[in-house]
């Protein structure tokens, strides 16, 4: 799945952190509506900054000044952060009213899940108790060959299972089919660049984690002699695990994660992990071949099994499942999981209010439950129709960029033709909802809540085993502020949170909405044709359909991008600290995905201009349309981020930053320079500039 924001394996990574506050007093203050905002906003505008020198500057600068970062968040982003609080907002007001005076079984349901979640002081009152099963399960492991059992069981109740993950997902060759999958999983910290790579900076924060891991088990009730000894345990297996791990650079190239499998060569990359026993207990359908993404992971797990002693592996299944539990666990528990991965890792200043968690935590165990409420009163039918005038518009846009692109030959081009006419789009929400009839919530029991979720999800999950492809599913909930292309099903996904200023307004003009979600839509589209995405044909299948000479030339191209954001700064020097830079392969499909949207959308804009009798220079409040179309893009990507953060994004997020979103964009796109009138060789406006699409 491609997003346009945040990855979901990242939003799950930031939820953990989201999660895992306590209801501090300074931080639980009462809710209130954020406001609206706008779509495009003259006074973000730093007048003193030259358009065609720093772009970000300009349109964002003095909004940046004027938001710091609020202190229970790591990232404020004009357009994300503040439309998704205030979606947060109203979904919280749902939640609230459903938890003290539901009026369906569905309230009562997800009003429960709240309710419970919200109970802090049962929470507190219970200490460890809801965990205690789980964690005589790991105390009675007899010899390290038994952990596939355990780790089976431990999953079969719905506890937080490590070492990988398991599930069925579309077979990337033949997408009509749903196959079983495997893949490496067995680290706590954001990338295994936290474990290996050897500089100052990292060795501080392996030397905070094992601090962390130290009072996690004493709080766990466990001496202090034990928990260093636990500690070196978990830090020494998670280091090996990551050695083993395939980086998510190398993971962007889909050979390399498709590896179909027989069970038995499964069993022959790792013997001493018991996939059979496993497999029973998860109540996983029958299966022959899966495909193993992560082979070496597999080696490296079995490597480790006949290496370390039963008592580490002790140590670090009772960590995964403290560290795992943590946000329903006492306050202690909260409190040090937000000082080690809020504080330090992201520089988070305070914990995010209880309120704000258990919204969240709600939104993702009840998602399709909630957004249908949530729907009827933020997605009027009226934002369904304009959406899908806008989708047609970029559609058409798109044919036309492939019809004229320069460096395409008439074969390819037929194939890129045929590829973007299967798109299929989905908008706002699902046609049909999920059903959580068999998910049991009980108000007086948070963490089995959480328990019973991950196993109804589960169940779901595996029970498509074989089955044919349900193209109508939806990959994120209705509030979400985000939006995806998914390949197997070469398909652009926009969920009703992101419909809404600042992305889409409908009393303001073409221009600006066209820089807004505009650029979303073809940002989408055109991940169908980025470095991953191309690699697909128009069924979702992993199959080549460029000729061999128009891939080589895509790479050309791809790689001037690579290049271009490679040399972009994340974050600057300072101390022993080194300077980090973007990673140009990692962020590549992202930044492609930017500079086509920002291309498609100018077309499209044209062509509505057109329609109208329009054109893009006629002028609002002193700017052309151009110019406002290049503002409302821009102002969608005005942020702050503590450095944290930013270096910790620039390892594990496939999103370059704000400011390398826009830049990057313009200065690839000469229709920027003209609207501004910039000089040829100005930084905006350079004479030599990367383009794909
Ligand atoms: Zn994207």
């Amino acid at each position: 799945m491609k997003t346009l924001y945040l990855a979901p394996l990242l939003l799950a990574a930031a939820g953990t952190v989201l999660a895992q506050a306590p209801a501090a007093s300074s931080t639980d203050q009462k809710p209130t509506p954020p406001p609206q905002t706008k779509s495009f906003d003259a006074s973000a505008i730093d007048k003193t900054a030259d358009p065609c020198t720093d772009f970000y500057q300009y349109a964002c600068g003095n909004w940046v000044k004027n938001n710091p970062i609020p202190a229970d968040q790591v990232r404020w982003a004009r357009s994300f952060s503040l439309l998704g609080e205030r979606n947060r907002y109203y979904l919280w007001q749902e939640l609230d009213a459903a938890s003290k005076d539901p009026k369906t079984p569905l309230q009562k349901q997800y009003g429960d899940y709240y309710a419970a979640c919200m109970d802090t002081s049962l929470i507190d009152q219970k200490g460890l108790e809801p965990l205690k099963p789980a964690l005589d399960r790991v105390a009675a492991l007899k010899s390290a060959k038994d952990l596939g059992p355990l780790v089976g069981e431990l999953a079969m109740h719905g506890d937080p299972a490590p070492l990988f993950r398991f599930g069925v997902q579309q077979d990337e060759k033949d997408s009509s089919k749903q196959i079983a999958s495997i893949f490496q999983a067995g680290l706590s910290l954001p990338d295994r660049d936290y474990y290996l790579v050897d500089n100052p900076r990292f060795t501080r924060i392996r030397a905070e984690y094992h601090d962390h891991l130290v009072k996690m088990f004493t709080l766990a009730g466990d001496s202090a002699d034990d928990a260093a000894k636990e500690a070196d345990a978990v830090l020494k297996i998670e280091t090996a695990l990551a050695k083993g791990s395939t980086s998510r650079t190398e993971l962007r190239e889909p050979e390399n994660r498709y590896h179909i499998k027989t069970l038995a060569e499964l069993k022959d990359l790792a013997p001493d992990f018991d996939f059979t026993t496993y497999f029973k207990d998860i109540h996983v359908g029958q299966f022959q071949t899966l495909n193993v993404a992560t082979p070496n992971y597999f080696k490296a797990l079995n490597d480790l099994i006949a290496s370390e002693p039963v008592d580490s592996w002790k140590s670090y299944l009772r960590w995964h499942l403290l560290h795992g539990s943590a946000s329903d666990l006492p306050k202690g528990f909260r409190d040090e999981n937000f000082d080690f991965f809020g504080k330090t890792l992201a520089g988070q200043k305070e914990q995010t209010p209880r309120w704000k968690q258990c919204t969240a935590q709600t939104d993702r165990a009840l998602g399709e439950a909630v957004g249908q409420d949530w729907v009827k009163q933020h997605f009027p039918p009226s934002s369904k129709a304009s959406m899908d005038k806008l989708v047609a518009a970029l559609d058409k846009a798109l044919g036309d960029d492939i019809k004229t692109l320069p460096w395409m030959s008439d074969e390819t081009r037929k194939a890129a033709e045929a590829k973007l006419m299967l798109y299929r789009n989905k908008i706002g929400y699902p046609e049909k909802w999920r059903s959580y009839a068999a998910l049991s919530v009980k108000r007086n029991d948070a963490l089995g809540n959480v328990h019973r979720e991950a196993i109804f999800d589960r169940d779901y999950n595996l029970n498509k085993l074989g089955k044919p492809v349900d193209e109508k599913e939806w990959g994120m909930t209705p509030p979400t502020v985000n939006a995806y292309y998914n390949p197997s099903q070469n398909d652009i996904n926009f969920p009703a949170g992101i419909l809404q200023p600042p992305f889409f307004d409908p009393d303001i003009d073409p221009a600006v909405n066209f820089g807004g979600i505009g650029v979303v839509i073809g940002h989408e589209m055109t991940h169908g044709f980025d470095d991953e995405g191309s690699k697909y044909d128009g069924k979702g299948n992993l199959r080549e359909w460029q000729t061999a000479d128009d891939r080589k030339k895509f790479t050309e191209r791809t790689d001037c991008e690579v290049q271009e954001y490679g040399g972009f700064e994340a974050a600057p020097a300072h101390g022993d600290v080194a300077e980090q830079k973007l990673n140009g392969k990692l962020t590549l499909g992202e930044n492609t995905a930017d500079n086509g949207g920002l291309r498609i959308a100018y077309m499209a804009l044209q062509d509505t201009l057109a329609e109208e009798g329009k054109n893009l220079d006629e002028k609002i409040d002193g700017y052309t349309e151009a110019q406002r179309y290049f503002i409302g893009f821009a102002q969608v990507w005005c942020q702050n981020q503590t450095e944290q953060s930013a270096r910790q994004s620039a390892l594990v997020d496939p999103h370059s930053p704000g400011k390398w979103r826009v830049n990057g964009s313009v200065q690839n796109f000469d229709e920027f320079g003209k609207a501004f009138g910039c000089k040829k060789g100005q930084p905006m406006y350079p004479e030599h500039s990367c383009r794909v699409w």
